[in-house]
């Protein structure tokens, strides 16, 4: 019934507010579509229709045999390697995973001396399932900087070297449900035609009005220049440096949507980003679509993930990003009885299609909209390369980027003198 009543009101607005001439310049693209989707309905094309560059590798030679693999990226300024290594059961004691780290890692930083840092991550042989699967035994990151530190470590000292993570063994990993790897689209709500109808009415009405509505945030002010940066699927042991450093370097600030496993496994790249002022949201635990979830196991999904971060940083999370974009009532209701909100979208260029620097760098100009919020991922590479410049060329248009939390702050209307004056600075 409330709902019904909030709904009600905000097709009253929506139909008010269309009515009001738009100060601002309309912008070039519309806003995604909320489309509908069926229980049980899976995306065929995931993630992405083209496949990102294999990563160069290294080579340690002689090899060492617990090394899968040595990957390594650049955002332009600085190079990182990210090494997996899978340790029989027998020989996975913190020690012999130490000692083992600290050989990988001092070789990769021989093979290769240009890097900046080397990451290692540490799985049971079988235990590992991929990425997304369960947790590893024992990760790092080794700047230059600190790899004498490192080097040094006993496990009397561990403590002493902040950037290690040792699975203490009663790590929740829940129920096994099986990760998506779909990024995140047009959102995408499993209700019913009327339901989807209603969610699109307070879409547009918070593109008109902006700011966050009942528990929903689809559109900052539009009448303000604050456009909310995001990266969802965050932390990752290659990414994570890269795009911290590029951010540094820039002097921005974002949201990140973390993956409550993935922060539980890198804690030390979370405790990075507050350090470095970003924003730290809630993107589940598990990374899986909740749209097929019951109201509990959806709750399961949200709360782990905010008492990992919540661990981590101090402080739970304000706000929430669904995987795939898929919501549903239910998600709805238990995103509003944890307090949470949810944010969706104005910007989505795709970037986990690897559509090419150029098409990325057309589309980010081409939806970015004063009060917009830009949905980028983490671990495109691409998204890493091209920002710099998108970064220039929005500050250009006179627009300020910053986290989530900056855009619903700005989203406080002005006293009308100022309104005034800003919308002429605006319409220009
Ligand atoms: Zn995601």
């Amino acid at each position: 019934m409330k709902n019904t009543m909030h709904r009600s009101f905000l097709t009253l607005l929506a139909l008010l507010l269309w009515g009001l001439p738009m100060v601002l310049a309309q912008p070039k693209a519309p806003l995604p579509k909320i489309e509908r989707i069926l229980p049980g309905e899976v995306q065929p094309l995931a993630p992405g229709q083209r496949n990102a560059p294999p990563l160069p590798q290294i080579t340690l030679e002689p090899p060492i045999p617990e090394v899968r693999r040595v990957v390594y990226a650049s955002n332009s300024y600085i190079e990182v390697a990210s090494a997996l290594g899978l340790v029989s059961p027998q020989n996975s004691t913190p020690s012999d995973l130490l000692g083992l780290a600290q050989q990988v890692v001092s070789r990769v930083f021989e093979a290769r001396p240009n890097l900046e840092e080397v990451d290692i991550t540490l799985y049971r042989a079988n235990e590992y399932a991929g990425f997304g699967g369960p947790l590893p035994r024992f990760t790092a990151a080794v700047s230059k900087a600190h790899l004498a530190a490192f080097s040094n470590l006993s496990l009397g000292n561990l403590h002493s070297y902040d950037h290690l993570w040792i699975n203490p063994g009663d790590s929740f990993y829940g129920p096994p449900l099986p990760p998506t790897n779909e990024l995140e689209q047009n959102p995408k709500f499993e209700g019913s035609r009327a339901e989807v109808k209603a969610q699109r009415i307070e879409q547009k009405a918070a593109s008109l009005q902006g700011g966050v509505i009942g528990n929903l945030l689809y559109h900052g002010n539009p009448q303000r220049p604050q456009v909310a940066l995001t990266f969802d699927d965050a932390p990752h042991p290659l990414y994570t440096p890269l795009l911290l450093d590029t951010l540094r370097r820039a002097k921005m600030q974002a949201t990140f949507f973390c993956i409550g496993r993935n922060a539980e496994a890198y804690p030390y790249f979370i405790r990075d980003m507050v350090r470095d002022k970003q924003e730290i949201a809630n993107h589940t635990y598990h990374h899986v679509r909740l749209n097929n979830l019951d109201a509990q196991a959806v709750h399961e999904e949200i709360m782990q993930a905010t008492k990992v971060l919540e661990g981590i940083t101090g402080k739970p999370p304000r706000f929430f990003r669904p995987p795939g974009g898929r919501f549903s009532p239910t998600v709805l209701q238990v995103v509003r009885d944890l307090g949470l909100t949810l944010a969706f979208w104005t910007d989505d260029p795709a970037d986990f299609d690897n559509v090419g620097d150029g098409v990325l760098q057309t589309r980010l100009l081409a939806q970015l909209r004063p009060g917009g919020i830009v949905l980028l991922h983490e671990n495109v590479l691409q998204t890493i390369q091209v920002l710099p410049t998108f970064l220039r060329l929005a500050q250009l248009q006179g627009l300020r980027l910053g986290t989530t939390s900056a855009l619903i702050h700005s989203s406080v209307q002005p006293a009308p003198h100022l309104q005034l004056s800003l919308n002429r600075r605006l319409a220009h």
